[in-house]
């Protein structure tokens, strides 16, 4: 048979697994220890921070849809970035770019400040910048594609490839484009990690995390860590992230089909200045996005005309829209950076990432374009008010 597709994976994730009875969704286990079969005996599991049936059933179907081989589990997006960390000694340096998720940049430069890694801030677009980087003998590179919130996008194939002449691993954040539209291991990553939270679960009902890896030895490598330090996900949770697995292929296409609209409606309205979308022709990441993305995704960032005020009488006039952070859920999120998701980040290291006051961020959901539509037209008009 031909290999399967991903709508085929995600329909069909954890059927069959309940050997029990045949149940057509698969069981959530919820206890915390197993008998054992005798002394010295033991079966599959034995204690649930360890190994448990439904965070592994999670785990094994975004591994095939990643198309690696060792899928982790992980409490929460940030605990798999931190889990990353793990793979670090104090003398190793640490390539990241300097517009990543405000959470990952806070842990990141708060471990390096208590020395324990090296840590290289870069503009990864910027070649010589990375070049110099590379030159330091990185032990790993974190790439993060699209970028948060100004939707830059980086070759992936290209940095992995050289961070991979200079000896280092490589990680990339998925969590924004999930694997249907996207798939950082075919381009040569060594690991990929997702904030489940996002477009993998889809509805707004758990905080989770996953990273995948090709390779055996460094998937259990993590898996250890994970066990060991405790951060692996509920059964619960996994159970809900498996479920909304299943409709993530569907759930992406209506996401694009509103994006596509949305974003060209918010080019060419008069109260915003600039829209950053990699699937407008004209955003400087146009071509890259082109190449190793299936799609241009359905997050968007806006400035608004008018600076902090604007947006203030954006966000008291927006109806549809709520006025929150996170991300891929079924329903459209509004946000601003500035004050909330990156929040974490220094106004300084803010505006040169580019995070300005008039920014604002939009995720759009699956509802009926022409509702969202309206409702962003009404909410702008009146922020120029
Ligand atoms: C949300 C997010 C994270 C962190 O995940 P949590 O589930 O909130 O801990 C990491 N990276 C990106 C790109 C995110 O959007």
């Amino acid at each position: 048979m031909a290999e399967k597709s991903i709508a085929t994976i995600a329909a069909r994730a954890g059927l069959s697994s309940d050997k029990q009875h045949a149940g057509v969704v698969p069981a959530i286990h919820l206890a915390s220890t197993y008998a054992l079969k005798g002394f010295n005996e033991k079966r599959d599991y034995d204690y649930s921070r360890t190994g448990n049936p439904t965070r592994a059933s999670f785990a094994q179907v975004i591994a095939e849809l990643e198309g690696g081989s060792v899928g982790v589990v992980t409490s929460t997006g940030m605990a798999a970035v931190h889990l990353i960390c793990q793979l670090l000694c104090t003398d190793d340096l640490l390539v990241i770019p300097h517009d990543c998720y405000g959470g990952s940049y806070r842990l990141f430069t708060h471990l390096a400040k208590k020395g324990n890694f090296k840590l290289s801030i870069v503009d990864q677009s910027d070649e010589k910048a990375l070049a110099d980087a590379f030159s330091q003998n990185p032990k790993l590179v974190l790439i993060e594609s699209p970028s948060n919130p100004l939707l830059r996008v980086v070759d992936i194939e290209k940095i992995t490839h050289a961070a991979h002449k200079a000896g280092a691993l490589v990680a990339v954040d998925n969590t924004f484009m999930s694997p249907v539209l996207q798939k950082p291991l075919d381009m040569g990553a060594d690991i990929v990690f997702h904030s489940t939270t996002k477009y993998i679960n889809g509805h707004s009902d758990i905080v989770g995390g996953v990273l995948v890896t090709k390779d055996q030895a460094l998937g259990e490598e993590l898996a250890w860590w994970a066990n060991c330090i405790g951060i692996t996900g509920s059964p619960f949770d996994s159970y809900l992230a498996l479920r909304g697995l299943k409709t993530l292929p569907v759930r992406m296409k209506q996401h694009q089909k509103n994006a596509d609209i949305i974003a060209e409606f918010l080019n060419t309205h008069d109260a915003v200045d600039v829209v950053y979308y990699p699937g407008l022709a004209s955003h400087p990441s146009h071509s890259i996005a082109k190449k190793q993305q299936k799609s241009f995704g359905a997050m968007m960032s806006f400035e608004v005309k008018g600076g902090v005020d604007a947006v203030k009488k954006l966000f008291e006039h927006i109806k549809l829209f709520t006025l929150a952070q996170s991300l891929g859920g079924v329903e459209s999120l509004i946000s601003h950076p500035s004050t909330m998701t990156h929040a974490g980040m220094e106004i300084s290291a803010q505006l040169e990432a580019g995070i300005t006051q008039s920014l604002v961020r939009i995720s759009v959901g699956i509802e009926e374009v022409d509702d969202i539509l309206a409702d962003l037209e009404q909410a702008l008009n009146a922020s120029q008010q």
